[in-house]
């Protein structure tokens, strides 16, 4: 696919993990892909063997950055037909051990990049009735003692994607949220201790931790006019963990 037919996706957190998966997934099917991420050598080391990639260095959780970036892609690209609000921090804590700064480098990221990216680009979606899929997580799916900050930032990105199908939906946007269980990405790896993998490969019905590909492949088809007819949903994509209701190690 190529010229005035090519779809337009633009993904947060595009330079490594499920994001740099989903990046992939995207080209695969001849979209052209907007990549973002605040890390700049990491995004220009991912995005340069990638053909029918355009990436831009944006902290999502500076309206500034996200207001330049907005800036930039209605100069440079026709359509938005999808946008992927991937970028996420890590911080397990309990609420004893969470400072209000680390509370907040959390929902900067997490809660209030997402809100950011959607309203920077939401007339350009619905201008090309696009589709939006959040990543939230498991972990906003039900409590855990460690997960204070990650946990609601999640469960409000959840909420968000709700709001957003409701408000969205008659200028023919979508909006999902897929919530992935333990993937062996950068992220995840800094805050999983061995105890805590242990007792994930216990709990999940299949045994293992995702791929990010495996993420990637549901992110695309949620963007795709094959979920034409899905709004509104929340996924979780955890090899059967929530289905369990064991709680998060
Ligand atoms: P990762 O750390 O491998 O990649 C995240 C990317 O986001 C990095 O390239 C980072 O530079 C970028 N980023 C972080 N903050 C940013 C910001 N403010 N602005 C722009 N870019 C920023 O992480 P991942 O595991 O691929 O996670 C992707 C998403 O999936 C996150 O939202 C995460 O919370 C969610 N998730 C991951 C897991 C898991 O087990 N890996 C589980 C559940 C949910």
């Amino acid at each position: 696919m190529s010229g005035a037919a090519q779809k337009t996706a633009v993904v947060t957190g595009a330079a490594r993990g499920i994001g740099l998966a989903t990046t992939r997934a995207f080209l695969a099917e001849g979209w052209r892909v907007v990549m973002i991420d605040r890390d700049a050598p990491a995004l220009e080391e991912a995005a340069a063997p990638l053909a029918g990639v355009d990436p831009v260095v944006c902290d999502v959780s500076q309206p500034g950055q996200v207001d330049q970036m907005a800036a930039y892609l209605a100069e440079t690209t026709d359509r938005v037909d999808a946008l992927v609000n991937n970028a996420g921090v890590a911080d397990f804590g309990p609420l004893a051990e969470t400072d209000f700064a680390r509370w907040r480098t959390v929902m900067e990221t997490n809660l209030d990049g997402v809100f950011l990216m959607s309203q920077a680009l939401r007339e350009a979606l619905c201008a090309a009735r696009g589709a939006i899929v959040n990543i939230a997580s498991i972990s906003g799916l039900r409590a855990s003692t460690l997960r204070v900050a990650y946990g609601t930032s999640k469960a409000a990105v959840k909420h968000l994607t709700l709001q957003q199908a409701a408000e969205l939906g008659e200028f023919g946007v979508r909006a999902n949220c897929v919530c992935p269980g333990p993937v062996a990405t950068k992220l995840a790896m800094a805050v999983h201790t061995p105890d805590i993998i242990a007792a994930y490969h216990d709990a999940i019905p299949l045994n293992r931790y995702g791929t990010e590909e495996e993420l990637a492949n549901v992110i695309c088809f949620l963007c795709s006019e094959k979920a034409s007819y899905v709004t509104g949903q929340i996924i979780a994509v955890d090899g059967g963990f929530e289905a369990t209701g064991i709680g998060l190690p």
